[in-house]
Order: structure tokens, then C-alpha cells, then sequence
């Protein structure tokens, strides 16, 4: 049997990722293929993290555009996270998948908290760990959040699923039929370039920790396991190739 190119990866699903054709919210369906995809790359002996992000639900800049407090607004955007991360927990469980959350605000009563040492434990014994509540500080994303749990439990790469587009283009392939879709890049050229992978604090962080990361669509069913395969689907992100 073929094996798995990556032993142990980081999911990135944003809210929208999960929100289904509505843009908002959390949509059964597309929860459900997701945990199916999820549950196929489990069975390959690929570890597994997931990062969920909120923006189905709350955003802290909409709050604080609105005239809100932009930390409180943000703390709003990790709970909304938790909600994400419950259902998804839900949604693999159902399918047999052993699973843990583990948020970075404390609510010990739905999750655990987030312990790096536990939660590299869990990974060993195959569960998906399911990490909620982004960092626990306001100001920063969920991106840099996948970053930042990428880089604390060793993970060979990240995979930043998109349900809207295959990759990362040098314009919106949605509205502009010449945009050109990237192979490959550096993380400068996102950087410099100002391309729609991550924010550049999510990026700067994965340059500094030479953190591989995939761009691919995962509203196509199979893609987590393609990716996981090794098959060039999507954009790579990674130090620049001499
Ligand atoms: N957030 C935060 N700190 C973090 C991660 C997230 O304050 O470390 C808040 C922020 O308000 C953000 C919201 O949570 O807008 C939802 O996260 P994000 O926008 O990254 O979700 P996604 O775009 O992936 O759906």
C-alpha cells in the first residue's frame, strides 16, 4: 500500500470553509464531508491537528467596525471558534474517529485546555486534536494560530483548505478568467507580493520556522488525501528553491 508523504499535518478549515453555500453559519452537509475527508487520512496513519477558524459566525474587525472593542470583539471571534470546533468534533465522532478539543481560553467543562505535551500525546495515539479559541489573545488569527500550533507540535506542513478556489492566484480566478494559478512560491514572494494565503503574521511566522504549507480546494471530496498523498494539487508555500 501507498504510504502517506507526511506523518503529522496541521488542517487549517476557516469558518467559511464550514458555512456550506449560505457564507455564514455552519452548514451539516459540508461539516460531514469534511469529517469524512478527515477520517480518510486518519486511516493512513496520518496524524492529524486542526485549527477552525470563526469568521462563519464573528469576526473581531466587523465588530470593532461597528464600534465595538476590538479585543472584546476578538474574544468573540474564539468563542465563535469553539462552536466550529465542536460541531466538527461531533461530525468525527460519528464517523469512529477519536478526537480531542483543546481551546487556548479555558473551558474546562467542553474542552481541554491546550497543553502541548498532551496534545502531542493524543496525536501519537492517532486522535485528531481539534485546537479552538486561535491563541487566546486578541489581535492576532486563526492563521497564525495554525502557524504557531504547526511550528509547537512538529508538524511537516499545513494544509490551508479553501472552499472557494484551487490554490493561489495572481488574481481572482472568480472574476478575472487570466489569472494564473502558482505552482509553487516562497514566502516572501506572498509576502511581497500581498497574495491571499494567510495574514503576513501567519506567514512570517511559518518563514521563520520553515513551515511548509499546501493551499488546496477541499470542496472537492478526496483532496485532503491527495495532498497527503504527495499529489501536486493546489499552491506550495516554502523557502525559496535554489
Ligand atoms: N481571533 C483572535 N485571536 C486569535 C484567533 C482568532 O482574536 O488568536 C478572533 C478574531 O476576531 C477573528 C476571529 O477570532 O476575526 C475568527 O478567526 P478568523 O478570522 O481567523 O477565522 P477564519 O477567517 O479562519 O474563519
Amino acid at each position: 500500500m501507498l504510504q502517506p508523504k507526511y506523518k503529522r499535518v496541521v488542517l487549517k478549515l476557516s469558518g467559511e470553509a464550514l458555512a456550506g453555500p449560505a457564507g455564514y453559519g455552519i452548514d451539516a452537509a459540508v461539516i460531514h464531508s469534511t469529517a469524512s475527508q478527515i477520517k480518510e487520512i486518519v486511516e493512513l496513519g496520518t496524524e492529524v491537528g486542526i485549527i477552525v477558524g470563526g469568521g462563519n459566525i464573528w469576526r473581531g474587525v466587523a465588530g470593532s467596525s461597528q464600534g465595538m472593542d476590538r479585543a472584546t470583539a476578538d474574544y468573540m471571534g474564539m468563542l465563535a471558534t469553539v462552536l466550529n470546533a465542536l460541531a466538527l468534533q461531533d461530525a468525527l465522532e460519528n464517523k469512529g474517529v477519536q478526537t480531542r478539543v483543546q481551546t487556548s481560553i479555558e473551558m474546562r467543562q467542553v474542552a481541554e485546555p491546550y497543553i502541548r505535551r498532551r496534545a502531542i500525546r493524543h496525536l501519537e495515539k492517532k486522535r485528531v486534536v481539534i485546537f479552538a479559541a486561535g491563541t487566546g489573545n486578541p489581535f492576532f488569527s486563526t492563521d497564525t494560530t495554525a502557524a504557531l500550533r504547526a511550528a509547537e507540535i512538529e508538524a511537516e506542513v499545513i494544509l490551508m483548505a479553501k472552499n472557494k478556489v484551487d490554490g493561489v492566484y495572481d488574481a481572482d480566478p472568480r472574476t478575472n478568467p487570466d489569472a494564473v494559478k502558482y505552482q509553487e512560491l516562497s514566502y516572501l514572494e506572498v509576502l511581497n507580493k500581498g497574495l491571499g494565503v494567510m495574514d503576513s503574521t501567519a506567514i512570517s511566522l511559518c518563514m521563520d520556522n520553515d513551515m511548509k504549507i499546501i493551499v488546496f480546494n477541499i470542496s472537492e471530496e478526496g483532496n485532503i488525501k491527495r495532498v497527503i498523498m504527495g499529489e501536486d494539487i493546489g499552491t506550495v508555500v516554502r523557502r525559496e528553491q535554489k
